[in-house]
């Protein structure tokens, strides 16, 4: 029975209902961990530790967030004692060197607004903004970034990425209608908004880009529908394989070759 939803768990259902279930009904144990998985994870608490220094007024050396993230894939490798998957010949020394490339390149290159909120939790209930139609569970998680910039407020999310994204995916994204609808909760019209992928390139020269974008009441419905269909079809366990590109990384490929 779900409690809340979160948009990483509609977009995993949306991904792939069987690997839903395997994640989040059975919680079936990993294999292994993806190597791009704990690399994006270092890179976001390294980013996490510059905004909270920012947000105290202090500068924040390249030095202290590297040890952040070495202290990231130290957890995995010793604490959570897991297997970590490489790819395409990488290993953690050879990670470490483009982390330290890119986060190099972010201090160089980031222009912060005023910091008013790092790693922001977050508990809205669901509405359709016409309708006033509640699903029953809220949806939960955190905003990574809420900046004051000369146009109002920007609600950001980090990636790390190897490929620059196309419009189509910004102007798309649920991660950030999902942002627009809780400033809206919170009473501001999202028109006001600027919502933000900041993304840290990871292949070739370093860089560091920004896609801005925004939402309107329309996206609002769309996301109320579309959550609304998951919640159900998670409730009714509608679980099936999606075959698509993802299996090629998915930690649950040996589960699903039994189902
Ligand atoms: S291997 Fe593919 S189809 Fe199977 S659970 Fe994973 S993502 Fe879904």
């Amino acid at each position: 029975m779900l409690n809340h939803i979160s948009y990483t768990q509609i977009s995993t259902y949306l991904a792939c209902p069987l690997k839903y279930s395997f994640q989040y009904v059975e919680q079936v144990p990993w294999p292994f961990k993806p190597e791009g998985l704990i690399f994006g994870s270092a890179i976001h608490q390294a980013l996490e530790h510059y905004y909270n220094g920012r947000k105290e007024g202090r500068d924040v050396p390249l030095g202290e967030m590297i040890a952040l993230y070495d202290a990231a894939w130290e957890k995995e490798t010793t604490e959570n004692a897991i297997t970590i998957r490489f790819k395409n010949g990488n290993t953690r020394d050879s990670l470490f060197d483009t982390a330290e490339a890119m986060l190099e390149t972010f201090l160089a290159t980031v222009k912060p607004g005023e910091i008013l909120a790092v790693e922001q939790p977050f508990s809205v209930d669901i509405m359709d903004p016409v309708s006033n139609e509640k699903l029953s569970v809220p949806l939960e998680g955190r905003i990574d970034l809420i900046e004051r910039i000369p146009s109002g407020i920007a609600v950001i999310d980090h990636k790390t990425a190897a490929k620059k994204y196309d419009d189509e995916r910004v102007a798309n994204d649920l991660q950030l209608t999902a942002y627009s609808y809780v400033m809206s909760r919170q009473g501001h019209d999202p028109e006001d908004i600027t919502l933000r992928f900041d993304v840290l390139m990871k292949n070739g020269n370093c860089s560091f880009l920004s896609y801005p974008t925004f939402r309107t009441q329309k996206d609002h419905v769309r996301l109320f529908k579309t959550a609304q269909s998951v919640t159900r079809g998670i409730e009714a366990g509608a679980f099936y394989p999606q075959k698509s590109w993802m299996c090629n990384d998915c930690v649950f490929a040996g589960e699903c070759g039994k189902w």
